[in-house]
């Protein structure tokens, strides 16, 4: 048995843009300004990291006791915005033949793992139309820790709560950013790099994943970096 959890953002789909503007207006909205950051500085990190790095002189007790009213803030905002991502947006290419083909082997069990809180990444992934591939119930997500490398674990408590017994061995992961695969190493994953976001194939190659593609477009490569 292996569980593949796949990232969101750069690696199954991109919003557009859409999503980082949302977030930008919830930041207003909560904490009184908007990151100045670009794409590139906030991918492969969780929300509330990108949170705790932009009002780095407010203490970590403030900005989290406002992490929920932020939460609420940011799906709003991104509601508002439903139409124009769905637009917008685009699932990246070969995304829903691969998930399509693990979705079916017995033996892979499939989900994600990513940096959006739990309620983005459902809506990203509805208005994608991938949200039928993945259990999202064995999922891990921006909403249960702020540092990326710590969510593996809640997704292997996830699992075994379901009945599957993971370890790190038979752990995939599959992401668009050094944090990514630096998030499978720590735990003993395969990691597998995918060269659609702000990341080239030579940059994330540098962080030596077990593999790493230029995008997800033919089936046999991807079946080969699986593993
Ligand atoms: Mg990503």
């Amino acid at each position: 048995m292996k569980l593949l959890l796949w990232d969101i953002d750069g690696t199954l789909l991109y919003s557009g843009g859409v999503a980082g503007e949302a977030m930008r207006a919830a930041m207003s909205r909560v904490y009184g300004r908007p990151s100045s950051n670009d794409r590139r500085e906030y991918a492969g990190k969780t929300d509330q990291q990108i949170i705790l790095e932009t009002f780095a002189d407010v203490s970590h007790d403030e900005l989290k006791s406002k992490l929920d009213d932020f939460a609420q803030a940011y799906m709003a905002e991104l509601t508002v915005r439903r139409d124009e991502m769905a637009q917008r947006g685009r699932v990246l290419p070969g995304v829903p033949t691969a998930l399509a083909h693990f979705q079916h082997q017995p033996d892979i069990h499939q989900s994600v793992l990513t940096g959006n809180m739990m309620a983005v990444a459902e809506l990203k992934l509805q208005l994608t139309n991938l949200i039928g591939y993945v259990d999202m119930q064995t999922g891990a997500y921006g909403s249960d820790h702020h540092a990326r490398v710590e969510l593996p674990r809640f997704a292997l408590a996830r699992a075994a709560q379901r009945g599957l017994h993971i370890n790190g061995s038979q752990l995939v992961i599959i992401g668009d950013t050094p944090n990514d695969i630096a998030c499978g190493k720590a735990h003993g994953a395969r990691t597998v790099a995918v060269a659609t976001g702000p990341f080239s194939v030579a940059d994330l190659a540098a962080h030596h994943p077990d593999a790493v593609l230029a995008d997800l477009a033919d089936l046999d490569a991807v079946k080969a970096a699986i593993g």
